[in-house]
């Protein structure tokens, strides 16, 4: 989370790049008060493009070459949204990502690199492997040598590019597919590679020595090197080269010149003629001056290759202009390097170096390579201890109506007086969406002193409430995951959801600010209520030390079709349709001890509505069900039992787990509510016998936005389970049994 200091500038990254991470670990050994930061990033695992060709190879493994922009962010004390941008509105100054509200900037800096250019060359888009966007590589990179691996006879790999992306790729991809097929006893001899390029020569912006090396490394590695062959178009079976006619391929890889994305230019920005965002020498944008760049989407007066040393170097620069933007002082220049050192691998251990005139080759080289690689990597894994929070003073970052308008809040009001302003939430409430439905007679649309519902004929109103802190720093997402977690209940008691009434506790801050969070926070509640037909008819907001917000939320039920927690019959199967670990993964991650891909499936797992799960648990003659929460599996599994008064037995094994949570749970770290839910280990039979397993924990593990468990009828477990995959309940299985009320006191049995 970000310090208490009141929130007077927003700078927002876009793109994990190599000149953002130094920002973020820069910020994060030095915050600026009163500066927020938020990254919106379409990979929360960016690669390091250095250690790329070793990964292909084989020599380092996925997490070797990525950076985890997801503690990164926790140590800048950054917000880090899962997103990809598609467009500026740069006179609201606002960030646009699908799927969420626009983001505010005040300073925007982009990183977000750039891709091999496929949009020219017809075919290319559908049929070869571009080596970026990263995550369709690495799949793409996994299906190849599934492919290579089940194929009989010749294999024709073509690399479409000859700077030093594609000789080192060529390279690497031949080295790790001969190694596998040497390991499964294949013929390393039936794969052919081909290298184009339609220049006259390879690694054209590298030295003659250099070039001169590689082009004998490549020989005797048996790929030839077609020159001046340009590929006008790509096909199913191989690629049509441009006076030279079809080239045949079982698979081409495309490492061509870099190309822009196109959002920059089409929202306004000055770019170059091939869309490149045109920065001064200070990074700036030459066009708007709130906005900067790096990194290869950048177009610098004195152009130099797009390469990640350059991106690394004016990570540092940018950092101090972003700070100096910020507090009003006067930029300073990048200075672009003449020379640079280049060690460049052949995929097997082995390197060549590259500086102006001179290059030389060995595996000492490599070695020396692999060294400064992982040492520019440690940098952003292992985290100097985290900086003290900040007092409040603000230095240079507020100007002065700034600072007259937060000197207001030492003197907010408590009580009613601690409302959110009347207009800043009628803005909001005006921006929203409609809220009608006919039994709804008074909600937003025409408020009132309170909201009027319309019970029909014969149905009952279910109600619940749930409200709590913010555990992530993004107010839209969580929001949704809020409105979830508070549905659930009513889809556990197999209600249909009708409307809710929403309280917020916003930070103290400036309006603009108090409002957009206000309104992220809102507009996410509203995403999630909105598919299951409910709507907003009130609320409450008021302003405190921190975020936090909950809805009252109400269903409408035929009386009779009402499902509880008792009711449970011996014989039943106990079915959980989500994985566990909430609990320990955001403890984790608020540590800066979780990886981001955790997280975000973590995320991902709390978004999931209950709706659908309890429609088919209903179908299949559901008996009893609940939604797990704060109380951990355990815990409601006994609620459970005692009100259906029977026993139950649990497969600890069968227990879906979230990615990460066995791995945090062992490492420790565990939900501060968690030693209150442990008190029910009481209710455990053999909880001797079960105690010191690693997993056992995670039954008392508290939920955020948790799955259903239900019980039902053995006999159409196994229908529901499907049906419930087929709905997208993934996770969805049988965890344990319901079996008679015994002798013994405690309810639960675990099974190892
Ligand atoms: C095979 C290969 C090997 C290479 N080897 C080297 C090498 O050894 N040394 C070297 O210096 N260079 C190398 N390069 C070049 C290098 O990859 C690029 O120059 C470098 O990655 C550019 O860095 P960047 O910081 O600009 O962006 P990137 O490193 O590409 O990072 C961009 C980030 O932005 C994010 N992003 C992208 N679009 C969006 C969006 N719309 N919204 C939000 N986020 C977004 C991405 O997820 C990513 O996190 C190699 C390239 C290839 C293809």
């Amino acid at each position: 989370m970000q310090s208490d200091t009141p929130v007077v500038k927003d700078i927002v990254l876009v793109g994990g790049g190599h000149a953002h991470v130094s920002v973020l670990r820069m910020f994060g050994m030095k915050p600026l008060p009163g500066v927020r930061l938020t990254m919106i990033t379409r990979d929360i695992h960016t690669p390091y493009s250095g250690m790329l060709p070793g990964f292909v190879a084989g020599l380092y493994d996925c997490d070797d070459v990525h950076i985890d922009l997801g503690p990164l962010a926790r140590f800048a004390g950054a917000r880090l949204y899962h997103g990809e941008v598609d467009g500026l509105d740069l006179e609201q100054r606002l960030v646009h990502v699908p799927g969420r509200p626009p983001v505010h900037y005040d300073l925007l800096s982009i990183n977000t690199g750039s891709r091999p250019r496929t949009i020219d060359v017809p075919g290319a888009l559908e049929h070869a492997l571009p080596v970026k966007p990263i995550d369709r590589w690495l799949q793409d990179w996994e299906a190849l040598q599934g492919r290579v691996l089940a194929s009989r006879g010749e294999f024709r790999l073509l690399v479409v590019g000859g700077g030093a992306g594609g000789v080192e790729l060529a390279l690497s991809t031949q080295h790790r597919l001969q190694s596998l097929l040497r390991e499964r006893g294949g013929d390393p001899a039936r794969l052919h590679y081909e290298l184009l390029t339609d220049g006259a020569e390879i690694l054209p912006t590298h030295n003659a020595g250099v070039r001169k090396r590689f082009t004998r490394v490549l020989r005797e590695r048996g790929i030839e090197v077609r020159l001046n062959s340009k590929v006008v178009a790509v096909q199913a079976r191989g690629v049509e080269v441009e006076r030279d006619g079809f080239r045949p391929a079982d698979a081409v890889l495309w490492v061509t010149y870099a190309a822009a994305p196109q959002w920059p230019g089409q929202s306004g920005l000055a770019v170059d003629e091939d869309g490149f965002i045109r920065v001064d020498r200070e990074l700036r944008s030459v066009s708007h001056p709130q906005v900067f760049a790096a990194g290869d989407v950048a177009s610098l007066p004195d152009a130099r290759p797009k390469s990640g040393v350059f991106a690394v170097r004016q990570g540092p620069v940018l950092t101090q202009n972003l700070r100096r933007a910020a507090e009003g002082r006067p930029l300073k220049s990048y200075r672009p390097q003449k020379n640079f050192l280049g060690l460049i691998s052949t995929g097997d251990a082995y390197a060549v170096a590259s500086r102006g005139n001179w290059s030389w080759e060995g595996r000492l080289l490599w070695t020396w390579k692999d060294w400064i690689d992982r040492r520019f990597m440690q940098r952003f894994s292992e985290l100097p201890e985290m900086a003290q929070a900040q007092g409040p003073e603000l230095g240079a970052v507020a100007d002065s109506a700034a600072i007259q308008e937060l000197s207001t809040l030492a003197m907010r009001c408590g009580g009613c007086g601690a409302k959110v302003g009347s207009t800043v939430l009628s803005r909001v409430i005006n921006r929203l969406p409609p809220q009608r439905r006919e039994d709804v007679l008074i909600g937003l649309d025409a408020p009132d002193d309170a909201a009027a519902f319309e019970v029909p004929q014969g149905k009952v109103m279910v109600q619940s409430v749930d409200y709590f802190r913010a555990f992530i720093d993004d107010p839209y997402t969580f929001g949704r995951i809020a409105a979830n977690h508070a549905l659930g209940d009513i889809f556990a008691m197999g209600a249909e959801a009708q409307s809710a009434l929403a309280i917020a506790t916003v930070p103290y801050g400036r309006e603009q600010i108090v409002e957009q969070t206000l309104s992220d926070v809102l507009s996410g509640a509203l995403d999630t209520l909105a598919p299951t037909g409910a709507v907003l008819a009130g609320g409450h907001s008021s302003e405190g030390a921190e975020l936090a917000f909950g809805l009252t939320v109400n269903g409408l039920i035929d009386k009779a079709a009402l499902l509880r927690k008792g009711g449970m019959q011996p014989g039943d199967v106990l079915i959980l349709t989500k994985p566990i670990g909430t609990g320990t993964l955001f403890a984790a991650d608020m540590r800066g001890k979780a990886k981001g891909r955790w997280v975000d499936a973590a995320i991902r797992s709390m978004l999931v509505s209950s709706q659908q799960a309890a429609v088919c648990l209903y179908r299949y003659g559901a008996t009893a069900c609940t939604d797990v929460t704060g109380f951990g599996l355990l815990g409601h599994l006994v609620e459970m039992t005692r009100a259906s008064g029977t026993d139950a037995e649990l497969d600890l094994a069968a227990v879906p787990l979230l990615d990460g949570a066995a791995e945090t749970v062992a490492a420790g770290i565990l939900s501060s509510l968690q030693p209150q839910n442990l008190r029910l280990r009481r209710a455990v039979r053999n909880q001797e016998a079960v105690a010191n397993h690693p997993l056992y924990p995670l039954l008392y593990d508290p939920q955020t936005a948790g799955g259903l468990l239900a019980s039902v009828p053995a006999a159409s477990a196994a229908a529901c389970l499907e049906a419930l995959q087929d709905v997208g309940y993934v996770h969805a299985v049988v965890i344990g049994r319901v079996v008679d009320r015994g002798e013994s006191a405690e309810p639960i049995l675990v099974n190892l």
